[in-house]
């Protein structure tokens, strides 16, 4: 019986999905040799969604790092520039050189990129006015910048989608007025009726 991909528990092979690829060798026949990767079908499901998230969250970080290149004029970050921004995106700090999960949940990687463009006056002074040595140093102390007010971005997207949660909300209750008005007519027309 062969193990799931996903759960690594083993499974019966006639009802479990099966990932076929080429290897690029051949038998001896001549037919290709095959990759086969089995799943249960509840966790071929788990393993697809798994892997559609893993593709959104590659095009958001492609974005904010694309936008920290040309800021920084710089053409790539490196492995400490990337821990940075993986530790606030998972939510873990380095404290005594032992990463711990500071916040319950990360940063999401396009709210990384919003204060970023939300601070963007504020960083072009701070660019202009400092001189750093390095662009680890420039990067670390603008990323600081950052990290410190990404609270109050989330704080204004969550009054926002209030906002527009308030919005959405005004013509369902134009509608419930119109509905009481119509039945108040009705009851008036049958309460004239009952004095003919
Ligand atoms: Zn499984």
């Amino acid at each position: 019986m062969p193990k799931c991909q996903w759960c690594k528990e083993v499974g019966e092979k006639e009802v479990m999905y099966c990932d076929e690829k080429p290897t690029g060798q051949f038998n001896k026949n001549g037919s290709p040799k095959m990759f086969r990767k089995y799943f249960h079908s509840t966790c071929h499901d788990l393993q697809l969604k798994d892997k559609e998230y893993k593709l959104v969250e590659a095009d958001k970080l492609t974005d904010l790092y694309n936008y920290i290149l040309s800021l920084h004029n710089i053409i790539a970050l490196d492995g400490r520039m990337m821990e940075k921004i993986q530790d606030l995106r998972n939510g873990s700090v380095k404290i005594n050189n032992k990463k711990v999960t500071k916040y319950k949940e990360g940063v999401p990687y396009e709210v990384m990129l919003q204060t970023y463009i939300h601070l963007a006056s504020t960083i072009d002074g701070i660019l202009h006015s400092m001189h750093f040595n390095e662009k680890w140093n420039e990067f670390s102390y603008i990323f600081g910048t950052v990290t410190r007010s990404v609270n109050d971005v989330m704080k204004m997207n969550k009054h926002q989608d209030k906002q527009i949660h308030k919005a959405q909300s005004v013509p369902s209750a134009e509608v419930e007025i119109q509905v009481l008005v119509k039945e108040k007519k009705t009851k008036d027309n049958l309460d004239i009726s009952e004095f003919l």
